[in-house]
């Protein structure tokens, strides 16, 4: 007997016909004779229309009360979950955050899992109950409700897996596996069979949203097997685990975009030391995430500095930077927030040369212009006017061969 974590996402548990789709899955596993902990996000669009509510209710909401709304559209679908596996004949009780204790930090709207009460789970499996948890949310030391930022019931979903030490944890949405690159934009995307954490994680951080970049973090610290598979299909499915010899090690494994990327340009910064410091701590203290940072050579002592933040940060990101700006005597500030990043990923880049250079020409041939560039050991990533972003994805994917 195994125990099985089955987490599925907002289109999986959209309406009443689609949770009695989760339902028989549920009951499928539970007849192979496992105990099962399903994790579930909201309706599909759900949390997006509560998002919308509390930003008709207050320009900036308070964060405690945002989280504490926005984490609603969760307990509506655990509950009518159970309640169809009763109807069913199945023993199944729903769960929020508070009544197991998942423990979070206090960062609303981005916390992280810091501990999971097991006792509970525990003793409801033992008495065959299947469970059903709310994903997305926790608790905070204070009791107040936190949420783990979008996308999060991945990540509730592998921290429950690696608590409870299950024997799998199971990713159900509306792709059957992990591609090459995202199938809703290309026909051409390949199915991976397997995929290395490491790669997944980039792919995940570049803006791959089949799985919450934290959930992968959290799995490869842990060692939980994921499998990404279908809620409507039996077919396909990704292993996202260790690397090992057998795996492909492509130079180029993937493609991925994001067009959640806004550029901020100081422009005429005074090139003295402190400067990077007083520019980007005001965003550290206000959790904004900065994600590419470019600084051209500096003439005259005068330098311009780029930057790029999610969009939904950016009105608050330009405040901060504004003030900075006043503060050093730059000239001015410049926001675009109509641009995407194009990300290539491959494990194998780490023992190839020349693949940067590949895909600016890819780009340079189609007209797009590179606006900010940034590499990891396996990941190259370019800023292009969020218009080119199709585009480039397509030419990326076809002259890396990742169809074949
Ligand atoms: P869920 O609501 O089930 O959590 P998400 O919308 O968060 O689903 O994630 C699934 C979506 O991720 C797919 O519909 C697909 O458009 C997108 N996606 C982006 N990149 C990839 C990729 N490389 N492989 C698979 N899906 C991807
Ligand atoms: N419902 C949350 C969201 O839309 C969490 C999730 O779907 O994973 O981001
Ligand atoms: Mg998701």
């Amino acid at each position: 007997m195994a125990l099985v974590v089955q987490k599925y996402g907002g289109t999986s548990v959209a309406d009443i016909k689609r949770i009695e789709n989760v339902a028989r899955r549920v009951i499928k596993t539970k007849q192979a004779g496992n105990d099962v902990i399903v994790v579930l996000s909201a309706m599909a669009g759900e949390t997006d229309r509560l998002i919308n509510l509390a930003h008709q209710a207050a320009a900036d909401p308070d964060s405690r009360e945002y989280d504490a709304l926005i984490s609603t559209g969760e307990q509506v679908t655990v509950t009518l979950l159970s309640m169809v596996l009763n109807r069913l004949g199945y023993k199944a009780r729903s769960f929020l955050s508070f009544q197991i204790k998942i423990n979070t930090d206090r960062a609303h709207k981005k916390a992280r899992i810091t501990k999971v009460d097991t006792r509970k789970m525990r003793e409801e499996l033992k008495k065959g109950s299947v469970l059903v948890v709310a994903g997305f949310q926790g608790v905070d030391e204070e009791n107040d409700i936190t949420t783990l930022g979008r996308g999060g019931s991945d990540t509730s979903a592998v921290a429950l897996a690696a608590a409870l030490k299950a024997d799998l944890c199971e990713i159900f949405t509306d792709v059957d596996g992990v591609y090459t690159t995202d199938p809703n934009i290309y026909d051409k995307a390949r199915r991976l069979e397997r995929i290395s954490y490491d790669e997944m994680l980039e792919m995940a951080r570049a803006g791959a949203k089949v799985l919450q970049p934290r959930s992968v973090e959290m799995a490869k610290k842990y060692e939980v097997p994921i499998y990404v598979k279908s809620s409507f299909s039996d077919e396909g499915g990704t292993l996202v685990t260790k690397e090992d010899k057998e795996m492909e090690k492509e130079v180029v494994s993937g493609v991925t975009y994001d067009r959640d990327q806004a550029k901020i340009t100081v422009i005429n910064v005074p090139d003295r030391p402190g400067i990077a410091a007083r520019l980007f701590t005001p965003l550290a203290e206000h959790n904004i995430m900065v994600d590419m940072i470019i600084q051209n050579v500096s003439v005259d002592g005068f330098t311009d500095l780029t930057f790029t933040v999610s969009r939904k940060d950016v009105k608050q990101a330009a405040v901060l930077v504004q003030e900075a700006a006043n503060d050093i005597g730059a000239a001015r500030v410049e926001i675009d927030d109509s641009v995407a990043k194009v990300s290539i990923i491959g494990v194998g880049m780490v023992s190839h040369s020349g693949v940067a250079a590949k895909m600016f020409t890819i780009l340079a041939k189609e007209g797009i212009n590179i606006e900010m560039i940034s590499t990891s050991e396996i990941k190259i990533s370019c800023v292009v006017k969020a218009k080119y972003t199709e585009l480039a994805v397509m030419v990326l994917h076809d002259a890396f061969e990742l169809e074949k």
